[in-house]
């Protein structure tokens, strides 16, 4: 067994975080899009209004102008049956999806620093309406994960009666399920099909 030292120790530590799935800004936008996406419940829309948006877009983070109206909510309602396209494409249908976004848009990748923010990238102007920065900062996310061939981190919760979409950003491609309610529900259905077959 080798012997590690102090210096080793520390480069395997860096080797670990060079190993995170993405870049952090990736990794955020992923996160919110698949947030996003996931605000539309068969028993209920989690976007239902002005204020609901307004949380939303505090929770995730969003700077930059808001209109705070019907028809900005409306706008970013909007994103999700396309987002959720994302989740159900091949790589073709992605590339052909992303591209689109990007150049309806008019997208111009910029690196900019704000608030407590490090340099990260903004493709579209801070008073860009807030559906276009979505959907802009969604794509732009959407084009690391296809550069690094790792489209299949994008799937639907594996738990029966759940389409929730999940963004798999464990190391070891591990994560099948939106929450941990619906791993529970799983385990706990394969726990008693289990002990009825025993
Ligand atoms: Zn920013
Ligand atoms: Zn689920």
């Amino acid at each position: 067994m080798t012997k590690l030292d102090y210096n080793s120790f520390n480069l395997v530590e860096g080797i670990k975080e060079v190993n995170m799935a993405f870049a952090h800004d990736t990794e955020l936008a992923l996160s919110a899009a698949a947030a996003l996406v996931n605000t539309e419940q068969s028993d209920g829309d989690q976007l239902a209004d002005v204020p609901a948006l307004d949380r939303f877009v505090a929770h995730w983070g969003w700077t930059g102008s808001r209109r705070g109206d019907n028809s900005e909510l409306d706008g970013v309602r909007a994103l999700r049956p396309r987002l959720r396209g994302l989740w159900h494409m091949d790589e073709d249908g992605v590339v052909a999806a992303v591209n689109a976004m990007l150049r309806e848009t008019r997208a111009l990748p910029q690196l900019v620093a704000h608030d407590e923010w490090s340099y990260h990238l903004h493709a579209t102007p801070p008073d860009a309406p807030l559906a276009d920065r979505m959907l802009v900062e969604a794509a732009m996310a959407v084009v690391d994960v296809v550069r690094s061939g790792e489209l299949d981190r994008l799937r639907v919760c594996g738990a029966p009666g759940c389409d929730d979409v999940v963004v798999d950003l464990s190391k070891n491609h591990s994560r099948r399920y939106c929450s941990t309610s619906c791993s529970n529900r799983v385990n706990m259905a394969a726990f008693r099909a289990r002990s009825a077959g025993a």
